[in-house]
């Protein structure tokens, strides 16, 4: 089932009177279960690949459908409902609340939509149990470890059970071993069924996905199923 579809997408940037093709006529599809990396040198399109998918800004020209709808009809709080509804991100750099503990970071998303008390409290110890952070849940986030954070930031965006988990160079901030616990993570949770979609210029990375996409000057360049032979490393 194809949960995202792109076709002869462009994005342009103007300013000061120049124009800036950040995006030139991409064409991507996203399937449930999918694990998409998209690589690239810096400047290449990535974060605005990943602002359009992720339904923080929109397309200049070409379609982008998510689940059906088409984004280019939808108003800016249509798209808030949209994102809400379908996307869930982590970031380089966790983005966690710091005067709240895990479980109340965790919580937050299912405050805004309204859920009620007790769903809420079996919605944040299931997840958390799925990133293995249950013995955290009353700690503070600068109580942990950048992986931990990573891992609470990732059960905050999935608590509201997204179809699509969005990922922004999530290891950008941890050192080797907390980034290879992270990446693990997102493995599990894609075997498992979550679709991932994540940036990264860390080449290391990208054979945990299962297709990756290379960006060069707003174009895709090579878009690669990534080999089973997950075992040498
Ligand atoms: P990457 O994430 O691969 O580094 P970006 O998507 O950030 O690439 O940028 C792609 C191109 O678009 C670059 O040339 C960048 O300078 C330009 N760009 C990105 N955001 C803006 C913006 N808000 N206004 C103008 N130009 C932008
Ligand atoms: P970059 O990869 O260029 O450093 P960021 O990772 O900061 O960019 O952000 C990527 C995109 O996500 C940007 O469009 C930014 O506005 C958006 N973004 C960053 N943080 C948040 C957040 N906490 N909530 C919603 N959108 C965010």
């Amino acid at each position: 089932k194809t949960l995202i579809n792109i076709a002869g997408l462009s994005k342009n940037y103007n300013t000061d009177g120049t124009t800036t093709h950040a995006l030139k006529n991409i064409d991507l599809k996203i399937s449930q279960g999918d694990y998409v990396t998209i690589q690239g040198p810096s400047g290449g399109g990535k974060s605005t690949l990943l602002s359009i998918i992720g339904l923080l800004d929109k397309a200049s020209n070409g379609d982008y459908q998510i689940s059906g709808v088409s984004v280019a009809q939808l108003s800016g709080s249509q798209m808030a409902k949209v994102r809400n509804r379908e996307i869930g991100f982590i970031f380089q750099d966790f983005n966690l609340i710091g005067d709240m503990t895990v479980s109340q970071n965790i919580e937050l998303p299912l405050i805004y939509r309204g859920v009620d008390k007790s769903t809420r409290k079996i919605k944040v110890a299931e997840v958390l149990k799925r990133v293995n952070m249950s013995e955290r849940a009353k700690h503070l986030p600068n109580q942990l470890s950048g992986g931990q954070q990573q891992r609470v930031a990732v059960a905050r965006a999935l608590v509201g059970n997204p179809t699509l988990l969005l990922a922004d160079e999530p290891t950008g901030n941890l050192d080797s071993v907390n980034g290879d616990s992270v990446m693990q993570l997102l493995s599990e949770l894609n075997a498992q069924g979550v679709t991932i979609c994540m940036v990264t210029h860390d080449s290391r990375y990208a054979h945990f996905s299962k297709r990756s996409i290379h960006l060069f000057d707003g174009e895709v360049v090579k878009n690669t199923s990534v080999q089973e032979d997950k075992s040498s490393t």
